[in-house]
């Protein structure tokens, strides 16, 4: 499981996935509010928004950062994020995207943020958790 190298112990690419909240997320092994899903990523509410409708969306293929997937999943994503703001009717909103840890990314898997203004996501019809 670990790689002990003479500066620190790293974990094994196999290990870090098994041990991220993400990849536990879209194997159902801790429970998400799904907003979108095919094969290749998932989008699901953020567990802490900044606003209502606050979405992630994910490869399914583990990765920590942007560099670290390739292209094709990236193109795909998007897109997801595109019809997330546009299913929220959301005219103003961010996509916001970290890579590491003095670029404030909290978990080390790759995900684009969907981050609505204020009133952007209400009347829709969604039900969404309490949060
Ligand atoms: P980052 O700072 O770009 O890495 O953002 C990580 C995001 O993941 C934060 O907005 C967290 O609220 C969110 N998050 C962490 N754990 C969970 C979870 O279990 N479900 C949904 N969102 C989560």
């Amino acid at each position: 499981t670990y790689l002990i190298t003479t500066q620190k112990a790293i974990l094994t690419p196999h290990a870090m996935a098994a041990a991220c909240i993400f990849c536990k997320i879209i194997k159902g092994d801790i429970p998400s509010f799904k907003l979108f899903e095919n094969e290749r990523l998932l989008a699901f509410l953020d567990i802490q928004p900044l606003s209502l409708g606050h979405a992630l969306v994910v490869p399914k293929h583990h990765g920590a950062k942007l560099t670290d997937i390739p292209d094709d999943s990236l193109t795909e994503i998007l897109p997801v994020v595109k019809k997330l703001a546009t299913a929220m009717d959301a005219e103003n909103f961010n996509v916001l995207q970290n890579n590491g840890r003095l670029a404030h990314q909290e978990v080390d898997h790759v995900h684009f943020h969907m981050i609505p203004k204020p009133n952007q996501a209400e009347g829709l019809g969604i039900e969404w958790p309490a949060q």
